[in-house]
């Protein structure tokens, strides 16, 4: 019997949809009950989301104002506890969760299953090594609970439809003082969200300064896109280094992906691996980028850009 306790992830007062990709792939090990944990120094808003998504149990909510802020050291103690009980502990495999779900582990003393793209059985789970180029198959022991992070570019988000309880808890935990918030920096920006965009515009080196860059901004704009970049661009100072795409960025699945003057390196092409329509605006015909690209223009991007956004 699977129960499971899902961590909420959630930023100035909206739930991450993280938290429904947590969610369906906690349905694909059959779980008896999905649980989810808003920990928070207001949660009933967040809560009140969590609890709408199908096939959530019940929604428990910590409130603590000591859960302002997202800092791992101050939550893994309070889902240590929570986690009495329950088979799995799930969290995304976003910035957020690869920060606290080794804590937990660590916590809960057993090792943490990373990035679960397919589900196999309750203990039983695949996840990409080696940048993504091989899959391995991993089993944890039965006898401890299973923390994991889930890779959510695998999953798709359940969808609103549930009704579940929401359940106040308080957890009596130590809470570190060692660790303290000071402050959040974060860029701002009315773009859609790089993670859960359904489209995606990306630049690589070959725009050449952050000032040429704007006409990856424009064309994203015109077709209500999120703009992603590679390493190089990021490297380069053209993009702040949230928006890199890859192993050392973000990993993402949007619907369509346009890769404008990136070769097609392995450690980026493994942050689109579930991406589903490829496009990949190129001078070089020999690019990398080409071979898994679903859609190829060979030519200059200074041309084909601005051809392009003229005609949408
Ligand atoms: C441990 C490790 C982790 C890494 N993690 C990441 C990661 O997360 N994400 C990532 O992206 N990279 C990552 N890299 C770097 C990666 O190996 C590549 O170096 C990087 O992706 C290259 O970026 P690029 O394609 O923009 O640049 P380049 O490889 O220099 O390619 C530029 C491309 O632009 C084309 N081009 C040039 N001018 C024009 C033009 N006018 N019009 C059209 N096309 C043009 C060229 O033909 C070329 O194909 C990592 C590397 C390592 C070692």
């Amino acid at each position: 019997m699977s129960k499971v306790l899902i961590v909420a992830e959630h930023l100035n007062g909206q739930l991450n949809s993280a938290t429904a990709r947590c969610v369906t792939c906690a349905k694909a090990i059959h779980a008896d009950s999905i649980d989810i944990v808003v920990l928070s120094d207001a949660p009933d808003a967040i809560a009140a989301q969590a609890a709408q998504i199908a096939g959530v149990s019940k929604v428990i909510t910590v409130a603590n104002a000591a859960n302002a802020h997202a800092l791992a050291q101050v939550l893994a103690p309070q889902i240590a506890k929570l986690a009495a009980g329950y088979t799995h502990v799930f969290g995304p495999s976003t910035t957020f969760g690869k920060d606290l779900m080794p804590c937990v582990a660590a916590l809960l003393g057993v090792a943490q299953v990373s990035d679960v793209m397919a589900v196999d059985g309750p203990h039983t789970f695949k996840r990409p090594i080696y940048a993504g180029n091989a899959i391995i198959t991993v089993t944890a022991p039965a006898e401890h609970a299973v923390v994991a992070t889930v890779r959510t570019a695998s999953w798709p988000a359940t969808g609103a439809g549930g009704s579940a309880s929401i359940e106040a808890a308080s957890v009596d935990a130590t809470l570190p003082t060692h660790t303290r918030f000071v402050t959040l920096q974060q860029g701002k920006s009315d773009r859609p969200d790089l993670q859960s965009a359904s489209k995606v515009v990306s630049g690589g080196r070959a725009l050449g300064s952050a000032d040429a860059f704007s006409i990856i901004y424009s064309l994203a704009d015109k077709m209500g896109a999120a703009v992603g970049a590679s390493r190089a661009a990021v490297d380069a100072g053209y993009v702040p280094n949230e928006l890199q795409v890859g192993q050392t960025g973000k990993i993402i699945a949007p619907e369509l992906y346009m890769a404008i003057g990136i070769s097609g390196a392995i450690q980026h092409l493994t942050g689109i691996k579930d991406a589903g329509t490829i496009v990949a605006i190129n001078k070089d015909g020999d690019a990398p980028i080409f071979e898994i690209a679903d859609f190829g223009l060979v030519g200059d991007l200074f041309q084909i850009i601005p051809e392009l956004e003229k005609a949408l």
